[in-house]
């Protein structure tokens, strides 16, 4: 039996007092039961071990390679400065190609590391960096690409990978939506030079914060080892001015007990999204999105886009949360339109990308989402887009 508690944020008013009596968040964090998560913590007591590498954190990296299906796992204390120290390990430099429709973290981790960003477009139909406008936007200063798998969709990662081998580029996957998606029985995690997991509490799979890297090349494992904790290697040996982004064992028990309960997890919210499927499909004026060929996905959001040629996403959006229905524009604004990234980079228009940024609108998705309340959205949702 799984516990499922609101986001403590306030991007989720679903935790105000005074919220209507069925209010549903965009989405809810899964929790093991608390005798469940008491006794992976015990020991925690007994050893005195919390942190710095200790048997919970070993147990999950090795826990996470079965489950994955990839050669090596680093755990980080969260998703994005793992992507940082991919960005370090792989001594990116230059310019970086990406796309501006993600989260911060994936532009900012550039940034931070002294690293300039080139946008491309992307996709229409599964909203992942289009590849083959990439090449285009090589020039003599592109290091790497690093592309998102966004919602659970995954890139086109042959593409992209023969395109990096032509050009000797790096590749660095955000894969922190796609935790456990496989490409023709295939982990995710095994493209690219590196993946990037987030294990955020409001992820698929989660440990409280947490993230991972993933890589086939096992060289990489003492540079992220020293990266995460000082560029320490031995008790007087300190190799490289490295920072600290270690996952404690507290994050680590959590992961282990989420990770029990993962198929299940995912099998309901498989049930969730095909009800959405099922109600959504023949509604005019909505897209969905259909599932891709040879896919296992994860089932991680659930984004529509409004295709009637005036636009009213917004004021569905706000006669939803009327109703306590809370979703989320889902990439918006691009990355691109930050304030801090306003006229900083030569601008390259990415039309598609703009496009679906103003007309999507992400759906509650979540293990215990109710298919009533799946019911209910959607006739709202099909009464407001007809007038
Ligand atoms: C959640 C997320 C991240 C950052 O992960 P954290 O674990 O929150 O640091 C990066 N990229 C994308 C696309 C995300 O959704």
């Amino acid at each position: 039996m799984l516990h499922i508690v609101d986001i403590q944020s306030a991007a989720f008013p679903a935790n105000q007092p005074d919220r209507p009596p069925k209010a549903i968040p965009v989405t809810k964090s899964v929790l093991p039961s608390l005798d469940e998560y008491m006794n992976e913590i015990r020991e925690l007591w007994t050893s005195g071990w919390l942190t710095n590498n200790g048997a919970k954190h070993q147990q999950l990296e090795r826990e996470l390679v079965d489950y994955l299906g990839v050669e090596h796992v680093s755990l980080f204390t969260n998703g994005h400065l793992a992507l940082e120290a991919a960005i370090e390990a792989l001594g990116l430099t230059g310019e970086v190609i990406t796309t501006p429709f993600t989260f911060a973290s994936t532009s900012h981790a550039l940034i931070r590391k002294g690293l300039t960003p080139v946008y491309g477009d992307i996709r229409p139909d599964d909203f992942t960096l289009d590849a083959s406008k990439l090449e285009r936007l090589i020039t003599a200063k592109t290091s790497a690409i690093l592309p998102v798998h966004v919602y659970g969709n995954v890139c086109d990662v042959e593409m992209i990978e023969a395109i990096a081998k032509r050009h000797n580029l790096k590749v660095i996957y955000d894969a922190a939506h796609t935790f456990g998606v496989n490409v023709n029985g295939r982990g995710i995690g095994t493209y690219g030079d590196v993946s990037m997991f987030s294990f955020h509490a409001t992820k698929v799979f989660h440990t409280i914060e947490g993230g991972a890297l993933t890589y086939n090349d096992p060289a990489l494992k003492s540079r992220f080892d020293q990266l995460k904790n000082f560029g320490i290697t031995g008790p007087e040996t300190v190799q490289a001015p490295g920072g600290n982004a270690k996952m404690n064992e507290f994050q680590a028990a959590m992961g282990l007990c989420n990770l029990r309960h993962i198929d299940e997890t995912i099998a309901r919210r498989k049930r969730v999204r095909e009800q959405y499927d099922a109600l959504l499909k023949d509604v005019q004026g909505v897209r969905i999105l259909t599932p891709q060929p040879g896919v296992e996905t994860n089932h991680s959001y659930y984004p529509i886009i409004l295709t009637a040629e005036q636009n009213r996403r917004d004021e569905l959006h706000d006669a939803l949360a009327q109703e306590g229905i809370f979703t989320r524009k889902y990439f918006y604004p691009l990355v691109t339109d930050y304030a801090w990234n306003q006229n900083r980079f030569a601008s390259r228009r990415t039309p598609v990308a703009r496009e679906i940024a103003e007309r999507v609108l992400t759906l509650p998705l979540y293990p215990d989402l109710a298919l009533e309340d799946v019911t209910r959205i959607c006739t709202m949702i099909q009464e407001r887009v007809k007038t």
